[in-house]
């Protein structure tokens, strides 16, 4: 008597039941990580059969999303800006209301001359990657406190070639003693310390020192106002992301240390999410 051997199971086979316990995009992501291939291949080969070695991997991956773990750690992938990010634990994984931050920035760079710029924090170096991509005429210096964030960082710049940025370690300004820059941007961690959401969702796995600041969650964001206007060139800018409820206060930060033309942007969403305020310029402060 023979028996026939199990037929292995179709991409779309394995989409199908994935998607009963995970959101279909993720498992999407999920399949064309397991199979080596970019996700648009999955619709054009929806019916071929998948390795068994291959399901099973996937089933792992789903297994492990179903549990709560973020699908850019799985993958250890994130798109942000132009670039394809290589992500760990060690960093917070970019998403796109920090592309308004990169934006932002942008505008008070111009294209055709030399600019500093530093990142406060840089984690994955998604912010000094875009912006040292986009001006390459500029010299980004992006720190970290994280000796692990900063190897993912540079790993970064060296997988998209671009050689513009320097990593230093170190805890926010202190990398930068004695320096001066002509845009400064930082995404720090701005969430309450008792705040619920640090308990749910893709927060849980992130890194608690770049998510969490104090009482208020304004503890980073205070200390990197405070002694910015030593690390600024006359008339150079300080950028911040911060949380939707936070404007009033970053703006009111920002007045206290003298900063001029401050300005919060609303993300897509429509919430407050980047203030930008400039140190008085030489004109200003003659
Ligand atoms: N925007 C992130 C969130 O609320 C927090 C990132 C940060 O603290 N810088 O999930």
């Amino acid at each position: 008597m023979t028996t026939s051997p199990v037929p292995c199971p179709t991409a779309s086979q394995l989409l199908r039941s994935a998607g009963a316990c995970i959101d279909p995009a993720d498992a999407a992501l999920l399949l064309a990580h397991a199979l080596r291939r970019p996700r648009a291949w999955l619709y054009a080969h929806a019916t071929d059969p998948v390795a068994g070695a291959l399901a099973a991997e996937f089933e792992g991956l789903v297994a492990r999303r179903a549990a709560g773990e973020p699908v850019a750690y799985l993958t250890g992938r994130r798109g942000f800006w132009t670039l394809e990010l290589a992500v760990t634990p060690d960093t917070l994984i970019p998403r796109p209301e920090t592309e308004l931050l990169v934006e932002q920035v942008l505008v008070r760079i111009p294209p055709g001359g030399p600019a500093r710029v530093a990142d406060l924090g840089t984690g994955s170096g998604a912010i000094a990657l875009a912006i040292a991509c986009e001006r390459p005429l500029a010299r980004v210096v992006a720190t970290d406190i994280s000796r692990r964030a900063l190897a993912a960082a540079a790993a970064n710049a060296g997988t998209h070639g671009i050689g513009n940025v320097e990593f230093r370690q170190g805890d926010w300004w202190s990398p930068l003693a004695g320096e001066r820059f002509d845009v400064v941007a930082s995404n720090p961690p701005y969430i309450a310390d008792d705040d619920p959401h640090l308990q749910r969702g893709d927060l849980r796995f992130e890194p608690r020192g770049a998510l969490a600041s104090g009482r208020d969650g304004l503890e980073a964001i205070g200390m990197i106002v405070r002694d910015a206007p030593a690390h600024l060139a006359p008339g150079g800018w300080l950028l911040l992301e911060h949380g939707h409820t936070q404007g009033e206060a970053v703006r009111a930060l920002l007045r206290s240390a003298g900063f001029v033309a401050i300005a919060t942007e609303r993300d897509l969403e429509g919430r407050e999410r980047v203030t930008a305020g400039r140190s008085p310029g030489l004109a200003e402060a003659g």
